[in-house]
């Protein structure tokens, strides 16, 4: 999506706008950010949406409106651009749930089975990985990777979802999005008393139990989609609250209802206006993956852009 209105009268988002010019800069936003991030975005989307656009760009700067993972994976596509994350502190525990060592002694364990790495790890995590996925192209990624097993990190729960739907063998990692585990079946049926007319629509790092209550199972992007062309008018959205925002703006005359409003990612609201403008004044919080680690890691991720 791209954001043709910058609200001028604000001072921090018009020190934004001179700052992007002045930089040459494109400023990149996670579907999960802040609303007045996502309005001051050039772009908002889901991770593979932005890495796309972070292959994509022309720009000279790219600012990464997300988690560190996510600007990782831009610095890996786009050698030779500078990448600011403007809250080095903004990590992702589901990320941090593996590590390459840790994935090294899987790959041991299960020798052969080629590895499906969800976009959600490190770059090193990557780098070990034969193929990158996102929550959009889980299942089509791993039908592609070869035989009949699959190591799959780290989200248990997406893992769980492509194994209903693939005749593959699935190794999964007990990796969690501490944000999704928070939506619980009572949730989805307390929302589905008070509003018993909606379609509920799950992402699928939710847990099984609250995947099994939804009528539909799908990405930030797929949700999009979904909810311009549903007939329904209501939506029980279970995923992380920030879509709420998005899915309003992209579909005004619809209403949607949190699954839960503690569904919120620390980690994702720590990035502020202000933080976006010291950032590119001091161009200060840069991202960068060593060489050796950036080129494996880009093999994985472009192995799943090519499958798309
Ligand atoms: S919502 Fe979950 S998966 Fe996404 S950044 Fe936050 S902790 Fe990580």
């Amino acid at each position: 999506m791209t954001t043709a209105t910058i609200a001028s009268a604000d001072p921090v988002v018009a020190r934004i706008a001179d700052l992007r010019r002045q930089r040459r800069a494109v400023i990149l936003a996670h579907n999960y950010q802040l609303g007045e991030i996502q309005e001051l975005a050039d772009f908002t989307g889901d991770s593979l949406e932005l890495s796309r656009r972070a292959a994509a760009t022309d720009a000279e700067v790219i600012v990464f409106c997300g988690v560190r993972f996510m600007a990782e994976t831009a610095a890996v596509l786009c050698p030779g651009k500078v990448v600011l994350l403007p809250d080095p502190r903004a990590g992702c525990p589901l990320a941090d749930m593996i590590t390459a060592p840790q994935l090294r002694e899987l790959k041991v364990a299960h020798p052969g089975a080629p590895v499906v790495c969800y976009v959600n790890t490190s770059a090193e995590v990557k780098a070990e990985s034969d193929f990158c996925c996102t929550s959009s192209n889980a299942l089509r990624v791993t039908e592609r990777a070869p035989g009949r097993e699959v190591i799959f990190v780290p989200d248990r729960n997406l893992g769980q979802w492509v194994q209903r739907h693939t005749e593959k063998h699935l190794s999964l990692w007990q990796g969690y999005c501490p944000t999704h585990e928070r939506i619980s079946a009572e949730d989805i049926r307390r929302a589905l008393h008070r509003h018993p007319d909606a379609e509920v629509i799950a992402h699928p790092e939710c847990r099984a139990e609250v995947l099994d209550l939804a009528h539909q199972v799908l990405s930030t992007s797929g949700m999009i989609r979904r909810v311009r062309e549903a007939a329904a008018t209501t939506f029980i959205i279970a995923t992380e609250v920030g879509m709420i925002h998005r899915l309003q703006k992209e579909a005004p005359g619809k209403r949607f209802v949190p699954a839960s409003v503690r569904a919120l990612c620390p980690n994702m609201k720590l990035i502020t206006p202000e933080k976006v403008m010291w950032s590119l004044e001091d161009m200060s919080g840069q991202v960068s993956v060593p060489q050796e680690i950036a080129v494996a890691a880009r093999k994985a991720i472009e192995r799943m852009l090519e499958i798309g």
